[in-house]
């Protein structure tokens, strides 16, 4: 609420008390000025979407249109088409899960599936715990619910269950209600990290120790690099996990089509929240990825990512061996970020309009925290630019930092 007093928003004594938490996030506003041509954005997430092929794509929209226009033009079910959520089932069969499509609940994109689950469990002030650094656009969803984040910490295995099981102790002496953990177990957003198979088993045990509902969030897990991710916590087990996919890093994020997989006692809730949403999900959208699983060799495309997006990781890896090589920084198996740790005396927040002036964006640490935490932190995309430009990126920002550091 920046106009208070400014009488620019004649409405502002008429918000309620949960729009204090909306605000824009730092990934947006950098959009603005990293979306210009000459700046080399290492800041946003977004998919390559021309490596599709544009081909198939019309061609499962012109077949859906011609043969189920009125169909996929109208409003569906609030769960999704029976079709998707039968595909959806043997997408998740990757990762272990094996469940009825009947749990499966379609939704517009996986954030909106984010605000559903918390919709359903957050009252104000109730806590969830979170991976530290974790996900912004998680964070703005437990934000505007007035939920009060609690970082768990991490390291190169992922999430600590130690670190969990500490947290949780002193919350519940405290007395603070815990409503889920939420956790990226697979290539993080954005810490570039993947929870090991040891560590997932001990997470769900611990929270189910504590009957603590874990909200598995996984829209990376298929884009992995040189060996599959751990399977799914989700996997093994099926009452205490709610289990997060989309579509939009292995098709794209434009169709707006995720899913929740929940438990059973959950799923008629979150089907009754999703319908007072949105009244039903994306159709057209359904429509067209499920005549493109039909009709295209998906797997072969997601290798296709794959490929594309670790010859970006190498690219950022060995640019920041060469002009970085005092910081340190994770290495992603798979997905989208490196998280990088600069030297104490800098500030990646501060830091940012100078970048932008040497023509470089990055997301600073910030973003990613609740609590003001990740001054000394970055995260780097590699998802979008080519491994040309990602080079050119980490020079400029490497002229950054080390003209900061010589001050
Ligand atoms: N979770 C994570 C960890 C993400 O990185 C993203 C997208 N950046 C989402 C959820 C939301 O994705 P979508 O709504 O496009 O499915």
């Amino acid at each position: 609420m920046t106009n208070q007093g400014t009488n620019l928003d004649p409405w502002y004594d008429s918000y309620a008390d949960r729009t204090a938490g909306l605000s824009a996030s730092e990934v947006r506003a950098l959009f603005a000025v990293a979306s210009r041509p000459e700046v080399v954005s290492l800041a946003g997430g977004m998919p390559f979407v021309s490596a599709l092929p544009q081909e198939r794509v019309l061609g499962s929209i012109e077949k859906v249109l011609r043969d189920n226009g009125p169909m996929a033009l109208q409003y569906g079910s609030g769960q999704g088409t029976p079709a998707i959520r039968e595909h959806i089932m043997q997408i998740m069969a990757l990762e272990g899960i094996r469940g009825s499509a009947d749990n499966v609940v379609v939704t517009t994109g996986s954030q909106q599936a984010l605000d559903l689950v918390t919709r359903l469990f957050v009252n104000p002030g109730d806590v969830v715990l979170a991976e530290s650094p974790s996900y912004v656009g998680a964070l703005g969803v437990f934000r505007a619910y007035q939920a009060d984040v609690v970082h768990v910490a991490m390291d190169d295995e992922g999430l600590i269950p130690e670190s969990l099981r500490e947290t949780i102790a002193a919350l519940e002496a405290a007395g603070r209600p815990i409503k889920f953990l939420y956790t990226i177990p697979n290539f993080h957003n954005p810490a570039g990290v993947t929870l090991s198979w040891a560590r997932r088993l001990e997470v769900l045990d611990i929270c189910r120790s504590h009957g603590i509902l874990v909200l598995e969030d996984n829209p990376y897990g298929l884009l992995y690099f040189d060996k599959p991710a751990p399977q799914a916590m989700r996997s093994v087990d099926d009452e205490g996990v709610i289990y997060l996919g989309s579509f939009s890093k292995t098709l794209a994020p434009g169709f707006r089509v995720g899913w929740a997989l929940a438990p059973h006692a959950i799923r008629e809730k979150l089907i009754l929240a999703n319908e007072s949403a949105t009244l039903s999900p994306n159709s057209f959208g359904q429509f067209v990825i499920t005549e493109y699983l039909d009709q295209t060799d998906w797997r072969g495309q997601i290798d296709t990512f794959r490929h594309l997006y670790a010859e970006r990781r190498d690219a950022m890896l060995s640019a920041l061996g060469e002009y970085l090589p005092k910081l340190s920084w994770t290495k992603p198996d798979g997905g989208f970020f490196v998280w990088v740790t600069l030297p104490d005396e800098l500030d990646s927040k501060a830091m940012l309009p100078r970048a932008v002036k040497e023509l470089v964006a990055y997301t600073p640490g910030t973003a990613f925290y609740s609590d003001g935490q990740g001054r000394q932190n970055m995260r780097l995309s590699f998802c979008y630019p080519t491994p040309e430009f990602i080079r050119t990126g980490v020079a400029r920002l490497a002229t950054v930092i080390n003209g900061e550091l010589d001050l």
